[in-house]
């Protein structure tokens, strides 16, 4: 009565052919089958076809008998064909006299409590995931502050060396400024005392001396320039050049630049034309400056180009801006040089060995005074072909 009242654990009997003896509560709810079904059908009903084809039931039988008991966990066949995943116990079942009297069998299904352990399993899982993308995070996390105080340094460092060079730069400007000016006066003395001397006011030359003289005159000139350079240079780095802005045609000045260096020009027969140069391009910047610089980019295309050259100008306006451009046949520019040919004092191809061709500031003034203006000044060149001097301005309204 007890067993049969059992209602979560199947309880049968089977006799030692395998039919079964006795069905309880428990086995009716645990397989579908009722006790009027079971009650003298094999038990194999219960048994998978993989089972069966192993001959499970007899094995499992024959485990129970020699040892007396017999414990596993297997697959096991409702009566709607459903499986459902069991513990069995089976216990052999013997007479007074010892003689088999068939098998007690407990089977308890399994189902809800794998379904749980697969549900704490995933949820496990789950929290391991999770600890592992937070430790992930942290970590990224600790990297960033790491790079971000990296980057903060280095900024910081970079910070104090410009404040340094910022200095150092200028120290040099002031230096630059100071020095040309100590050399301005006893330079005039050198010109004016030459001049005497040209003019025969002490008494009359030689022709030898005349010549002597004269040198003495042209490098007086030659170093006044050098010095106007490093003057005009370290005035625009320090800021001190004043700017009249006003509406210039840049034919007009080109016109103006070509006229004062015309000897230069015909003197190394260099063939100098304007193309496309019309009155309508009309800037908006200090003539004077725009002069220095134009000055300047034509007496380097006649210094750099060969004689028998040619130098073309020319000008448009696009937008808002005005640009003027000079181009030549000379020897131009490795490319690997072009970005530096606008910092002072570099000069392509030679040292400063020879004084003829300036200090190498003539460019870095010239940029200089188009950006101080709104505008800058850009170059194209290809060695042994030539070189294009763009001057870019804002355009005049
Ligand atoms: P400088 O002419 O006094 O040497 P610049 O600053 O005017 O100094 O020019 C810097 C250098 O750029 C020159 O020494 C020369 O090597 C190069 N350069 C400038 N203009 C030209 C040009 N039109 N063709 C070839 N090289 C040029």
């Amino acid at each position: 009565m007890f067993v049969e009242h059992i209602a979560d654990l199947a309880i049968y009997a089977v006799d030692a052919r395998a039919t079964v003896l006795s069905w309880n509560l428990g086995a009716e709810h645990c397989t579908g089958f009722a006790p009027d079904e079971m009650i003298g059908q094999p038990m194999s009903r219960l048994y998978t076809v993989t089972d069966l084809a192993s001959n499970l039931p007899a094995r499992e039988l024959e485990q129970a008998m020699s040892a007396g008991r017999y414990e596993c966990e297997g697959s096991r066949v409702r009566r709607d064909g459903s499986q459902f995943w069991a513990k069995v116990i089976i216990t052999a079942l013997r007479e007074g006299d010892d003689t088999l009297a068939g098998f007690g069998i407990v089977l308890q299904d399994l189902t809800a409590q794998r379904e749980m352990e697969r549900q704490e399993y995933e949820h496990a899982l789950q929290l391991a995931a999770r600890d592992a993308a937070r430790l992930e995070a942290e970590k990224r996390a600790r990297d960033l502050a790491e790079l971000v105080d990296q980057i903060s340094a280095q900024a910081a460092e970079l910070d104090r060396r410009r404040v340094e060079a910022d200095a150092a730069n200028r120290a040099k400007t002031d230096f630059l400024a100071a020095m040309s000016h100590e050399l301005l006066t006893p330079l005039n003395a050198i010109g004016g005392y030459a001049s005497l001397l040209a003019m025969g006011l002490r008494g009359p030359l030689t022709e030898e001396q005349r010549s002597d003289v004269d040198r003495i005159r042209g490098s007086q000139l030659q170093l006044l320039g050098l010095i106007n350079d490093l003057l005009n240079f370290s005035r625009i780095e320090s800021g001190r050049v004043p700017f009249s802005l006003d509406d210039v045609v840049l034919s007009d000045v080109v016109r103006d630049v070509a006229e004062r260096m015309a000897l230069q020009v015909s003197a190394r027969r260099l063939i100098e034309e304007r193309v496309d140069c019309p009155d309508a391009v009309v800037a908006r910047a200090d003539r004077r400056r725009v002069e220095q610089i134009l000055l300047n980019l034509l007496s380097n295309a006649v210094k750099y180009t060969a004689p028998g050259g040619r130098l073309t100008w020319s000008c448009s306006a696009t937008g808002e801006r005005a640009r003027l451009t000079i181009r030549d046949t000379g020897r131009g520019i490795p490319a690997d040089r072009l970005a530096d040919i606008f910092e002072p004092f570099v000069q392509v191809g030679r040292g400063f060995a020879r004084p003829d061709e300036g200090a190498g500031l003539g460019l870095a003034i010239s940029r200089d005074l188009a950006r101080a203006m709104g505008g800058d000044l850009m170059v194209e060149s290809e060695p042994n072909v030539g070189s294009a001097f763009t001057l870019d301005l804002p355009r005049a309204r």
